[in-house]
């Protein structure tokens, strides 16, 4: 069974539904919901999509072709990198960008094409057990009845909050500590073909065209920041978004076309992504900050590397033992582990505002550094592009 039917649980269904398995998959939502995000994918993340057969879908709805990043700095500095720019090449020359309500919808669909039932406004409440493993979970439905749901494995994909990651064990809080405010507006002036990230001396406005005329604005501020918005996050968030020169005057709150959602406050980590009947992936397994764009590639990239391990370990009867889920660590390590450094570089880096001004316009005046790096949060750059003294020393000298 799978805890979460977002990105991350909607793949692993339809990869295992896809490959013979009996797979329910609950969520507390019902289809289409909003979430709080960017909607920015790279072309990786649509080579994923590709092969759950969703993008002719998404494409037919109104995705919008996204060719890069443009990264704007406190002081003005400015570089944009382009996905097909950079070496190696890109799946496809663009990513995609797109409302959450319709990607996480025809996720949704996919899981239950490939066979896997989806129980939609049902919420997992706790985990059951057996001789020490994990051996399903007990569910509260639509009708307010708690049900228990027994399966031989059981994914938690119930993102950020997950109850099935805080049942495993200790979620790792890490700085930093920040809280975002994302809304969809119409007629935001002067975008180009890139998202565009502007970064201040204490947080970041995200900008990206998510369909013809919509745009997706996200603001991320420190923690202590948010407390301001209580009662008014709209207005805390349109009077914020004023203090960033290269935003000022190119949103009106008048072309507000969905109210502001605010989430956090992120950056958290499961301390054990598997035990014995368990595993995580998503953002229940981790989830560091927005700023890379890389979270629905890493729920759905978490998802093919379970499904390998969760299909081999459930040919043996019965639950599987922690043992024979263990090697699902080793891959997200090795799948995972630059990002989770370039991630931290960069978030650790904005906390140093004239550093990340220099860094910011060294690279705009070498593209082809610009590139790899932006291929590198595009996630088919491999990270020791940036990850070497020579590229170091280049952004900063
Ligand atoms: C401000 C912001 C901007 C972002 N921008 C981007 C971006 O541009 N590009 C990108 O790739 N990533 C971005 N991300 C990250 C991305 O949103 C997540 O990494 C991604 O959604 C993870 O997918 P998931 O399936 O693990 O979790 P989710 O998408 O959160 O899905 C989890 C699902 O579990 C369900 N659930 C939760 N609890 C329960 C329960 N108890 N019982 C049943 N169901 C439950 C929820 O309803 C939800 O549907 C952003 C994140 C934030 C906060």
């Amino acid at each position: 069974m799978i805890a979460g039917a977002g990105p991350a649980g909607s793949a692993a269904a339809a990869l295992l539904a896809g490959a013979g398995w009996r797979v329910v998959v609950v969520d507390r939502a019902t289809f289409p919901r909003d979430k709080a995000c960017s909607e920015y994918m790279s072309p990786e993340a649509v080579r994923l999509l590709d092969r759950l057969g969703v993008v002719p879908d998404l494409e037919a709805a109104g995705a919008v072709a996204l060719e890069g990043t443009t990264v704007v700095g406190a002081r003005g500095s400015r570089l944009t990198g382009l996905f097909q720019e950079a070496s190696p090449a890109p799946f496809r020359p663009a990513g995609l960008s797109l409302p959450r309500r319709i990607l996480d919808a025809r996720l949704v669909e996919a899981a239950r094409d490939a066979g896997a039932e989806v129980r939609e406004a049902t919420k997992v409440e706790a985990l059951l057990h057996d001789q020490g493993a994990i051996a399903g979970v007990m569910v509260r439905g639509p009708d307010g009845r708690h049900a228990p749901i027994r399966a031989r494995l059981t994914i938690g994909a119930d993102g950020i909050g997950s109850i099935v990651a805080r049942r495993l064990g200790r979620r790792r809080r890490a700085l930093p500590r920040r809280v975002a405010f994302v809304a969809h507006l119409r007629g935001v002036s002067g975008m180009g073909r890139t998202a565009e990230m502007h970064v201040g001396t204490d947080g970041y406005v995200g900008l990206n065209r998510i369909g013809t005329d919509l745009y997706n604005v996200a603001l991320v501020v420190p923690q202590a920041q948010a407390a301001g918005a209580r009662g008014d996050p709209g207005g805390f968030f349109f009077r914020r978004l004023e203090t960033f020169p290269g935003v000022q005057g190119r949103i009106q709150r008048s072309h507000l076309a969905r109210e502001v959602l605010v989430t956090g406050p992120f950056a958290s980590r499961a301390s054990r992504v598997t035990s014995a009947g368990a595993l995580l992936i998503g953002d229940a397994a981790d989830f560091f900050d927005p700023f890379t764009g890389q979270g629905i590639y890493s729920a759905l990239r978490g998802a093919e590397l379970a499904t390998e391990v969760a299909a081999g370990a459930l040919e043996d009867p019965g639950i599987p033992s922690a043992s024979a889920l263990a090697h699902y660590r080793v891959l997200r390590r090795r799948a995972f582990a630059g990002k989770w450094a370039v991630e931290r570089l960069i978030a650790y880096g904005m906390w140093m505002p004239s550093l990340f001004d220099r860094a910011v316009s060294r690279l705009g005046a070498r593209p082809t550094m610009a590139h790899a790096l932006i291929g590198v949060t595009g996630d088919f750059v491999p990270a020791r592009r940036v990850l070497n003294p020579r590229f170091l020393t280049r952004m900063m000298l």
